[in-house]
């Protein structure tokens, strides 16, 4: 990316904390992000498809698994240092 970047105020967090980013660095405008459900709310959700997904313990009942599999869920306005533009692909 070797455009200039500008940084924008997001609705807060959750937790009531302010929230900034890169306006072109975000996890929905991310090659790896997956949207999960609605896109159009506060805090779009998704799935990242950067690495493969990690094994934990699960905190449900003795119904389910002990160990579940899933990919990590972001919310669209976070980023990592993995970011990639999604117009970029491989
Ligand atoms: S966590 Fe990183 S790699 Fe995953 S979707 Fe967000 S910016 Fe992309």
């Amino acid at each position: 990316m070797s455009e200039k970047l500008r940084l924008v105020e997001m609705p807060p967090l959750p937790s009531g904390e302010a929230c900034f980013h890169y306006e072109e660095v975000s996890c929905s405008r991310c090659f790896f992000y997956s949207p999960e459900g609605d896109q159009d709310t506060q805090f779009p959700r998704g799935e990242c498809r950067r690495w493969a997904p990690k094994p934990y313990l699960s905190q449900g009942d003795a119904t389910e698994a002990p160990v579940v599999i899933e990919w990590p869920v972001v919310f669209g306005g976070e980023w990592c240092g993995e970011f990639k533009p999604e117009k970029e692909g491989f």
